[in-house]
């Protein structure tokens, strides 16, 4: 959990504890019983509405005396009084220990399919009344499960290089003699080790602008300067494939923004636009403003060999390779895109791609203009 997590769970239980406190004394002054039901005092009402989390009064028969709005918005309780079975079944665990009982429950909404995780703490007040507080925990489980598989996937990522270097190693080892095999293994050992601290980079990299919290530094950024800077430092690799990258700046916005991590996510682009070109071809970085917006725009286009449709649905997800083949053999790991896809996304904007197999692609990103106070 994370310290505002923590933070609200405290918040939630101190309330939750005033609360009861307030719902004993008046369910004691109960005024009459509507027919099985409980007439909740009018204070109490307006106690339970005014709390962030969903509030339920709970009868004996399973049905709701009182429910906040919160509590309908999650779906645990209908406007009828019907409350849903795992809390009804959590309050009945409550009086029958005799103490507070929670879990988490989970709720299917819509015809889609979709469902939340409900987390339902419930305290017994007296013999019949219960207390349920419900609070949405699905982002926070999707978050856990995300983590949960990028340590996964890490771990699958980082044995290939590593495999292969011992494989490397050993052949060395075996052919201690052959100078020129071993000059060949040498340099097949380097590259994996660039390869492997690439890797490591980028996965600090992620687990930094995922963390949750916002790491950008907040900044006036020249895109300009951006572009020179990534369009300069691609030059070599660039030569290297006998590609030429360009930059075409006809605008000069500002952003706020943190001008490392944009410089990092272009560069992953410019990268990418080089290393999926073929010998001899070309790479433009344009920078431009929209017209009549206050929005700047990135393009970064190549005449490569471009990516399927129902591959370009996939490109930004960790780890996803189109051509696992040719990722390799450009030292790529598959997290580029991933990255670049967080970046812009902490800078409030959006990226997009447009590519055809064989003419090649362009990867456009937007963002907001920053205004400069007056
Ligand atoms: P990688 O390190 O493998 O390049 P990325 O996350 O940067 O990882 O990209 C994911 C995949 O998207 C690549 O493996 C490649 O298949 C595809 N891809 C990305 N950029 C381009 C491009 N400009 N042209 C063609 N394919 C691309």
């Amino acid at each position: 959990m994370t310290p505002e997590m923590w933070l609200a769970a405290a918040i939630g239980v101190v309330v939750g504890a005033t609360v009861m406190a307030l719902v004993l004394a008046l369910a004691k002054r109960r005024a009459n019983d509507d027919g099985g039901g409980t007439v909740i005092p009018h204070r109490t009402r307006e106690v339970l509405s005014a709390l962030q989390s969903g509030s339920i009064i709970v009868r004996r028969d399973r049905r709701a005396a009182f429910s906040n709005h919160t509590a309908s918005a999650l779906g645990v309780t209908r406007p009828d009084g019907a409350l849903h079975p795992g809390v009804a079944d959590l309050a009945e665990a409550a009086w029958a220990a005799e103490q507070v009982v929670e879990d988490e429950v989970e709720v299917s909404r819509g015809v889609l399919g979709v469902s939340t995780i409900v987390h339902v703490r419930v305290t017994p007040l007296n013999g019949d009344l219960a207390l349920a507080i419900a609070n949405d925990n699905t982002e926070m489980r999707a978050a856990e499960q995300t983590r949960r598989e990028f340590a996964v996937n890490v771990s699958h990522e980082l044995k290939t290089p590593v495999g292969a270097l011992s494989l490397l190693a050993e052949t060395i080892e075996g052919n201690a003699d052959d100078t020129e095999m071993v000059e060949d293994f040498a340099k097949k050992i380097r590259r994996e080790a660039r390869r492997l601290t690439k890797l490591v980079q980028e996965i600090i990299e992620i687990s930094r602008i995922q963390g949750g919290e916002s790491v950008i530094d907040h900044e006036v950024v020249p895109l300009a300067e951006v572009v020179e800077e990534v369009v300069e430092g691609a030059q070599i690799s660039a030569e290297a494939r006998k590609v030429t990258v360009v930059a075409d700046i006809s605008a000069a916005p500002t952003v706020m923004g943190d001008h490392d991590l944009l410089v990092m996510a272009l560069r992953n682009l410019v990268d990418n636009a080089i290393n999926y070109s073929d010998l001899g071809s070309h790479v433009t970085v344009t920078l431009s403003r929209e017209p009549d917006t206050d929005v700047a725009v990135l393009k970064v286009i190549d005449a490569g060999i471009g990516i399927s449709k129902e591959n370009q649905e996939r490109i930004f997800e960790r780890f996803f390779r189109a051509d696992p083949a040719r990722s390799r053999e450009t030292g790529g790991t598959g997290l580029g895109l991933s990255i670049v896809k967080h970046v812009v996304l902490q800078h409030s904007g959006v990226v997009e791609v447009w590519s055809k197999p064989t003419v090649g692609s362009t990867f456009t990103v937007r963002l907001t203009i920053h205004q400069e106070e007056q």
